[in-house]
């Protein structure tokens, strides 16, 4: 594992995201003993404080002091919870701005799909029913992509969200379900690959302060030319997700227009580097839309475009959203065109997403203002 990316903190750069090394240094800047870093890394990332004024291991003084050095936590501006227990969070940042994020517990067999019994297990029956919890959380506000079947593209792109934006929404989940995040997936709003920088500093966060195995962490992106082969070179154990949805390339820049500028040869190239330069396998992420790109014969392309190749094939059944009239396909061609991929040795699985009925699902995450 090579991950050494993150700057130090500043006073424009929030504390979340800093290293235990990076808080011990600022302590000591502050003319404090160097074991009040360690202090300050419990309280940040494990105790979830809001503001160092509330930290009360500190004196009153020294409190007082630093109070208007920002940590970088988000306010809770409104959250959903939909009946599979799915929970989409709006969040409000400093400037004002409204990101999207989704808790999403997975239960053991028999438990309770809950939020209330997993936020609080000693409230009801059966103990530990909660086998996972994967945060699905966004890089930027909005997304400048505007792939035609997703409702973040639609709305206006804003920025990118800072490392500090990126870790809060994994804490907020945390902390809102009372239980330890297990996954993580880059599949919120935006692309990540646009905010490389700020992604691989909230990685190491998120690895190494919050305690997330890199092997629980997947990164999804569209594809942006040469970013694949950057992010490889850092060497991470993440799952590296990319949405590829069809076969060839006219189909390709109908459904993803941002695809015109990068042949679906090249992205694959790139693909392929990634694997030979990580030893990592990829998934690719097929968008399923009736009668567009789920008959036999896209099957058939796809199975021949990634032949020969580390991947597996997720495929999505799409998520209704009212700008579009694409359709989800009936279940019997979901399952022709999984055929076909098995028959020519394509490792390939089929995720509905979760969270539908709260408008938390795969790209049903949209651009919110704060009158909301
Ligand atoms: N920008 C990144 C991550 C965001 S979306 C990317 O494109 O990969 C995460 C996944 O949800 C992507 O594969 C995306 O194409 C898919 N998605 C978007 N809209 C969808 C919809 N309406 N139904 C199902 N999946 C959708």
């Amino acid at each position: 594992m090579s991950i050494k990316l993150s700057e130090s903190p500043t006073t424009t750069q929030p504390l979340l995201g800093a290293t235990l090394e990076e808080l011990t240094a600022w302590v000591v800047s502050k003319g404090q003993p160097a074991f009040r870093g360690k202090q300050l890394h419990d309280w940040i990332y494990n105790k979830g404080v809001r503001s160092l004024a509330d930290i009360t291991a500190f004196s009153k003084q020294w409190r007082a002091e630093i109070a208007d050095t920002p940590i970088g936590r988000s306010t809770l501006h409104y959250n959903s919870e939909a009946p599979d227990g799915t929970v989409k969070y709006l969040l409000r940042l400093s400037d004002g701005e409204i990101v999207e994020t989704v808790g999403i517990p997975t239960f053991k067999r028999g438990g309770k799909s809950s939020r209330k019994y997993a936020r609080n297990p000693s409230s009801n029956s059966s103990p530990n029913s909660l086998e996972r919890l994967t945060v699905c959380v966004s890089t930027q506000v909005g997304c400048p992509m505007a792939c035609d079947f997703c409702a973040t593209g639609k709305g206006e792109y804003k920025r990118n969200l800072s490392r500090s934006e990126i870790i809060d929404q994994v804490l907020t989940v945390q902390e809102d379900f009372g239980e330890r995040v297990s996954n993580i997936v880059f599949m919120g709003m935006g692309e990540p690959l646009l905010n490389t920088k700020n992604v691989l500093d909230a990685i190491r966060a998120l690895n190494q302060d919050v305690g997330i195995g890199q092997r629980n962490i997947t990164v999804s992106t569209v594809g942006i030319r040469s970013r694949i082969r950057e992010f490889a070179q850092h060497h991470l154990q993440v799952t590296l997700a990319v949405s590829l949805h069809a076969p060839n390339q006219a189909l390709r820049e109908k459904l993803v227009p941002t695809a015109r500028s990068y042949p679906i040869e090249d992205l694959i190239t790139e693909c392929r580097e990634y694997v030979e330069i990580t030893g990592r396998r990829l998934s690719f992420e097929y968008i399923l839309l009736a009668g567009v790109n789920d008959l036999p014969e896209h099957a058939r392309e796809l199975a021949k475009l990634i032949r020969g190749f580390q991947c597996h094939v997720n495929l999505i059944p799409y998520n209704p959203i009212t700008e579009v009239d694409y359709k989800r396909p009936q279940r019997q061609s979901i399952e022709t065109f999984v055929d076909i991929l098995k028959e020519k040795n394509v490792a390939v699985s089929v995720r509905y997403s979760r969270g539908l009925e709260a408008d938390a699902a795969c790209g049903q995450l949209r651009v919110a203002n704060s009158n909301n």
